[in-house]
């Protein structure tokens, strides 16, 4: 047995620690419960996480003390996702512990990054809108902003995805299976939550809902570390806990089964996450899921408001609920039935208190991904919400007579209740009906939304409607991403003020020109590449070249992005080079990430034809360099952190009027990646704070789509006038990258040819104009280093603390 003589202690902690990393490794060695030199990795990741987490609830008792006593207003952020990703890299550098970890780490032998690497992601999220509620939870955190995201503990969040011979395999992930270092478990904190049942009425006629199925609901929270400040925000996820977990009738009986029939029936609320961020999963479990995280969290919110201020009174002015899209909806009836039947207010002051509570964000305008739930569904597992829901559409349109006399095909329209088929709830108009703001996610979004899919409800309620651009967290995806990069900005921008003041970045334009700093630039983004190329090969076996140019698309796989046309370009470059070997071709690496959702046919068959054209282009001898094509596996935002860094070109290529903003053009911009986009989502605010000549934009406008689909598109037309997309296509459809099974993609092929909904056609030879362009520009190093420093200077706007500086003030009225 070892003993801990105090002469052994002072030979681990060496005298030239300085005061901050021995109390830390102190606390590590207390957390590992042995000689810290001798911990695995994991054991290091987890005792560093315990030793940053005392300090973090320390802060997060101090900011709710602080927000009692002030009583300000608070924001509650519903969502169904919050893509978080790893959490220790973060809380080390938001406590100013990063440079001490790093010495301790080093100190005992230990590499910090093989460290910081043994943490999970929390990947409770699919894409874009989880990781946009959890860039904002750092921006309320670093602003002060008194605030709550909440959310689901799923027990697996999004799938891991496994390539087996090209095909996209799913595997659960299990991301608690090392434990979960930061949940702090709020045992004092537990409500009732309902389902079925009916409805009475009681004497002077109030309602009275008796849920057949109870559940329970306890908090567990997660501390969002403030950034540059002692505030902190929390993510509060919620749990669902059997009321009676055990019978013990039935276990004494010998029917184990039977006797866990109710703790399975809870615990299956947080088993998983859906994995799909654009489509209903129509199941009776995911509308379960939503109706549970609202619930307990309006109960939570209305807990908080009574015990602070004794009554409901002044609810609209403490408090502030956002609906990250349609999914917490219910938000709506639920609080509506807290008031009327719990609290007993009457209807007028209710909905008043609601309407002036309530604000909701859209994320798509793809008619087909608008949220509806059948009325016979709603009705059996919520029948007190469902009458709610027809008093609130009752008055809705009757309103609507008032101010449109005559117009039924009006109200027809707008009802909250869909009658064409099987009658459904219409989520997103029961949000706009029931939201003061209801806001799209970038400029040209907020404007086809009034002029599309809300168009009738923005005539009747034309204020309500705004913009607020999404942004991303600096601190994530520039400090901690970026380490080599940073530096250099720390260096030219007078320190480290730029990661919570971001604007600062425009300070680079005039410096854009400035040789030593564009070979500093391109010094951190060659570092950056061979950092990636070394996973490249550690994950693929494939040596890829940093000195080529990284051409990179990483988003969920999905038909609008168009990962296709991308790939149909790196097919005609390989036609090309094949055809012409010794021309001066500029060597490229084109580099694709991103999970399909498990049910997605076409988006999976792209996965699997990236593979097989990546098979045949990177063993072709002909090509050798000058071309390479690589799929990472398992997209999250780990990867996404090596990868953007890392990037030369940034593919941002929806069809225009697709995209509603998207946040990885932003993440790779800020990362000094060049552009080839679209004029479409924020691709389109960005170009104009850079400077359009910086980007490489293409592509049909969103009014020229319009256009063309009304007029009778026919993909056919642009293949036989281009002879360079014919051959791809008759590549792809002869089998030259599947010779076992020819037939492959034949349904994709005819897809394109027949319907082609994304227009990839039509797009296809300005998009390898635009390609073109980005050679002649790379074999210019200088002028390129200068347009990639002049996207990081327009980059000011685009961080997530201007985006809640927005919300703040135009949506949720609260102070920054
Ligand atoms: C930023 C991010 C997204 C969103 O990417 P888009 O290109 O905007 O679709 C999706 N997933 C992860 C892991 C991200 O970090």
């Amino acid at each position: 047995m070892m003993t801990l003589t105090p002469g052994a202690k002072r030979k681990t902690a060496a005298p030239k620690l300085g005061a901050v990393p021995a109390a830390l490794l102190k606390r590590i060695e207390r957390e590992a419960g042995s000689d810290a030199a001798q911990a695995a990795p994991a054991a290091w990741m987890r005792a560093v996480a315990k030793a940053c987490r005392g300090e973090l609830e320390e802060r997060l008792n101090e900011t709710m003390l602080a927000d009692r006593a002030s009583g300000a207003k608070r924001v509650h952020y519903l969502s169904m996702e919050f893509l978080m990703g790893r959490a220790l890299g973060n809380a080390l550098a938001a406590l100013e512990l990063d440079a001490p970890f790093a010495e301790v780490a080093r100190h005992a032998g230990v590499e910090p990054g093989e460290v910081l690497e043994r943490e999970h992601d929390a990947a409770l999220g699919n894409g874009g809108l989880g990781r946009l509620a959890a860039c904002f939870l750092d921006s309320l955190a670093t602003l002060g902003v008194p605030s709550f995201g909440y959310g689901l503990r799923y027990r697996y969040g999004m799938f891991a995805q496994r390539i087996q011979d090209g095909r996209q395999v799913e595997t659960p992930d299990d991301w608690q299976s090392l434990g979960d270092p930061w949940e702090v478990p709020r045992h004092e904190l537990r409500y009732e939550v309902g389902f079925g049942g009916h409805v009475t009425a009681e004497d002077g006629c109030g309602r009275r809902w008796e849920p057949a199925q109870i559940v329970h609901a306890d908090a567990v929270d997660f501390v969002v570390p403030g950034h540059d400040t002692r505030r902190v925000s929390v993510l509060r996820q919620w749990e669902a806990v059997a009321v009676r977990p055990l019978d013990y009738a039935a276990f004494s009986r010998g029917d184990h089964f039977g006797a866990a029939h109710d703790k399975v029936a809870a615990e299956s609320l947080n088993w998983v996450l859906y994995p799909d961020d654009s489509t209903p999963a129509g199941r009776e479990l995911r509308l379960k899921q939503e109706f549970f995280l609202v619930s307990a969290s309006l109960q939570d919110i209305l807990a908080r408001h009574v015990g602070e201020h004794g009554s409901l009174d002044g609810l609209g002015d403490k408090v502030s609920v956002h609906l990250n899209d349609t999914h917490p909806a219910l938000a709506v009836p639920e609080l509506m039935r807290l008031l009327l039947d719990e609290h007993g207010l009457p209807w007028d002051a209710a909905f008043a208190a609601c309407l002036r509570v309530m604000s909701y964000t859209n994320h798509t305008l793809m008619p087909e991904a608008l949220e509806t739930w059948p009325v016979r569904m709603f009705e059996a597992l919520l029948p007190r919400h469902l009458e709610i829901v027809y008093e609130i559409n009752r008055r809705f349109l009757a309103a609507v007579r008032l101010q449109f006399p005559g117009d039924e095909e009006l109200v027809k329209r707008v009802s909250l209740i869909d009658e064409s088929g099987e009658r459904r709830v219409k989520m997103a108009a029961l949000s706009i009906v029931a939201s003061h703001h209801i806001n799209g996610v970038s400029a040209l979004h907020s404007e086809l939304m009034v002029q599309t899919i809300f168009a009738d409800y923005a005539q009747i309620f034309p204020g309500r409607f705004c913009n607020v651009t999404n942004g991303v967290t600096p601190r994530r995806w520039l400090a901690q991403a970026n380490p080599t990069l940073s530096e250099v900005l720390d260096e030219r921008l007078d320190g480290n003020g730029w990661r919570t003041d971001l604007d600062r970045l425009a300070e680079l334009a005039p410096m854009a020109g400035d040789k030593s700093l564009q070979a500093e630039v391109r010094a951190a983004k060659l570092a950056n590449k061979e950092r990636l190329a070394a996973l490249v090969r550690r994950e693929l076996g494939i040596a890829i070249d940093p000195g080529s140019l990284f051409d990179v698309q990483v988003k969920r796989i999905h038909e609008y992005k168009r990962q296709l046309l991308n790939l149909l370009h790196v097919i005609a470059r390989y036609q090309a080079i094949v055809a012409n070997p010794s021309a001066n071709w500029v060597p490229r690496t084109v580099i694709f990430a991103g999970k399909a959702a498990s049910a997605y046919v076409a988006a999976k068959d792209i996965i699997h034809l990236i593979h097989d054209v990546a098979r045949v282009v990177n063993s072709d001898p002909r090509v050798g360099d000058k071309l390479k094509l690589v799929f990472l596996p398992n997209y999250g935002v780990s990867l996404a952190e090596t990868i953007m860094p890392a990037a030369n070109l940034s593919e941002q290529i929806s069809t225009a009027g697709t995209e509603a903003s998207g946040t990885g053009n932003m993440k790779f911009a800020l990362n000094g990646a060049l552009t080839i986009g679209t004029w479409d989502g924020a691709n389109i605010e960005m170009a104009e704070a850079v400077g359009r000549e910086h980007f490489f934009i293409f592509g049909l406008l969103t009014e020229q789509v319009a256009k063309l689909r009304e007029l009778g598109y026919d993909p056919r037309l642009y293949v036989e006038e281009n002879l360079q997309l014919k051959r791809v296509i008759d590549a792809i459809a002869r089998g030259d990258f599947s010779p076992g099974e020819p037939q492959r993609y034949r349904a994709l092929v005819k897809s394109l040819l027949e319907r082609d909904t994304y227009l990839l056609m039509a797009d296809f030879a300005g998009y390898v104009q635009a390609q073109g362009a980005v050679d002649r520009l790379y074999t210019d190093g200088a002028e390129w280093d200068r347009k990639a420093i002049l996207n990081i200077a327009g980059m000011g706007a685009f961080s997530s603390d201007r985006t809640i500086r927005d919300y703040a003030r135009n949506i949720w009225n609260v102070a920054t």
